[in-house]
Order: C-alpha cells, then structure tokens, then sequence
C-alpha cells in the first residue's frame, strides 16, 4: 500500500514578543523563529518517519524552498508537488511573554490546487493504494470524488473543521480521523460515545478514528469499538500531537499492522511529540518509538 498525502506546507514566522499587538500599535519584537509547518507537510513527515512510502503532492510558492528540502530529507517523494508563482501558505504566530498567542494565516500557494494537478497525482495510485487529506487545501470535493472513482482508500483528517467539511461525500472516505474539536463540528457532540453513535447511524461503513488528548483514542470499525489510553508523558507543547497520530496511523495501514499495534505505535509517537517543542522536528522516528515502547 503506498500513501499519497495531498496537502499543506506552510512556513510559520514565530514572533517572540512583550504582548500581542492590539489594533493600531506598533511593536518591535525580540526574535524572529522560522519553522516548516502545514498539517500536510507534518502528516508527510511523520509517516516516513514511521518507515511507509510517502508522497506528498501539493503546491509550494515563493519563500517555500525550505518544505521541500525538509520533506526530502525525510524521504518523501515530492514528485507530485508542483511550483507555483505565489507566496507560500504562511502562519505569521505571535507569542507574548505570557506565552499567550495570536496566529494569522495566508494560504497561498496550498489554494492553488488545480484539475490537471489532480489527475496527474492520482495517476500513479490506484485500489488498494492510501490517500491522506486534511482542510487546509482547496479543491478537497474534487480530490475525493476522483480518488474514489479509482477506487484508493480515502483517509481524511477534517481539521481545521470549518463549512467546507461539511460539503464533502463522507460516504466517500475509508477512514476519519478527528479530535473532538472537529467531532463537535460534525456531530454536533463532542462526547465521544454520541460522537460514534452518530458516525455509526449515519455512515456505518466509516472506520473512525477519535482521538481525545491526553484521554487517548477509541478506533471505530463496523460498529467494533477499540479503546487506547495515552501514555503518560511530561506535555511541553502539544503541536503536531495529532498530526504525528495521522502520520503514524496511516503508517501502520500501510504496513497491514493490526488495530491494537497501530493505536499502539501512533499513541507512543504522538506522546514522544507532545513531550518536545516544535512541530515536525518533534515526530520520532520508528526507532525512537520502539525504544519508547521498550522502556515504558
Ligand atoms: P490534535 O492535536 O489534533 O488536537 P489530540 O489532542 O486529540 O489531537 O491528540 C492526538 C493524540 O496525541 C491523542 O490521542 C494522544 O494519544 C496524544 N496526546 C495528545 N496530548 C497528549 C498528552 N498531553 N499526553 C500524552 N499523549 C497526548
């Protein structure tokens, strides 16, 4: 089984200063961090690092020559990922002494996702082939009706959830992956029992997958429900908790690993990333997951 990932690359600017601006003020800022981001570009990452071919496709803009550079190194193929004369997608994130936030967004280049794109990144995939999406993207209706006319299993992560979710073909899609943030938004709920029973009424071929911080998870399969305590772990910052999770759970599809292993080795993964700063720095490798998994 082999993984495309259509989605994101982003590059955060994080600004560390005294208080986020408030309208109308001019702040000079104490240091300026630039870092590889995008939900896509973690979700690439983290399954390569969990050891399954990866293929990213998506578009990289102007300022974007770092996300390439990054996924490469961490052997994903970008044959799919095309150059457009755009800025790249950017978070610009300020960070007060309190640590308190405030991010803005521009999508750029990961809006310019074209048909033509589309077709020619699907050519390669087919049944029994993996496709990874999130919401950070356009086009998504598209990339799903056409991946499931070829039949490739559909694995979406609808974050960040917003009214674009909701005009997708769920009935399309193998796999869900949600937190309770984005189950709320669909369901309604975010109790996770409500949340499987409405998936269930609703979309009962679905296998979905809920994950619930430092709860854990509860996997879905035809009305089959698998449950996963998080590890304990000393959270430092919880980015790209779920993103590793994604990664690391497509990962063990794509090797035919069995339900428990697969909550098994994307539970440690995600505990590994919220225990170090970062984004996509911060996802282990296999290796450091087994050692993990020996040591707890
Ligand atoms: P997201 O990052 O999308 O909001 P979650 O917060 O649900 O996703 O986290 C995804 C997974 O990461 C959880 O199911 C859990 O296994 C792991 N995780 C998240 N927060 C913690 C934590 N504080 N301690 C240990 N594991 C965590």
């Amino acid at each position: 089984m082999k993984i495309l990932n259509f989605g994101s690359c982003n590059v955060d600017h994080v600004y560390s200063m005294d208080h986020i601006v408030a309208p109308g003020e001019t702040q000079t800022t104490y240091k300026l961090e630039i870092f590889p981001g995008g939900k896509g570009l973690n979700q690439s990452i983290a399954a390569a690092r969990a050891g399954a071919a990866v293929y990213h496709a998506g578009c990289i803009g102007k300022g974007g020559e770092m996300l390439e550079k990054i996924l490469s190194e961490n052997g994903v193929d970008l044959s799919n990922v095309r150059h457009v004369d755009e800025q790249n997608g950017h978070a610009i994130i300020q960070v007060g002494s309190d640590g308190e936030n405030s991010i803005f967004l521009y999508p750029g280049s990961n809006e310019m996702i074209t048909e033509e794109h589309i077709n020619s990144a699907l050519e390669g995939f087919g049944k029994g082939d993996l496709l990874i999406l999130q919401n950070e993207i356009n086009n998504l209706e598209t990339i799903v009706e056409k991946a499931y006319e070829k039949g490739i299993s559909i694995l979406l992560n609808p974050a960040p959830f917003n009214e674009k979710i909701k005009a997708l073909k769920l009935s399309h899609l193998t796999y869900i992956i949600l937190n309770e943030t984005e189950a709320k938004g669909l369901t309604g709920t975010d109790e996770p029992e409500k949340c499987l029973d409405y998936f269930e009424t609703e979309y009962p071929e679905l296998r979905v997958m809920l994950t619930l911080g430092e709860k854990g998870s509860v996997y879905m399969e035809n009305g089959k429900k698998t449950y996963r305590e998080a590890f304990k772990v000393k959270a430092v910052d919880t980015t790209a908790a779920g993103d590793t999770f994604t990664g690391y759970f497509a990962a063990g599809l794509s090797e035919g690993l069995d339900t428990e292993e697969i909550l098994k080795r994307a539970t440690a993964a995600s505990a590994i990333t919220v225990s170090r700063m970062g984004a996509a720095p911060s996802v282990p490798t296999a290796k450091e997951v087994d050692c993990f998994l020996q040591n707890i």
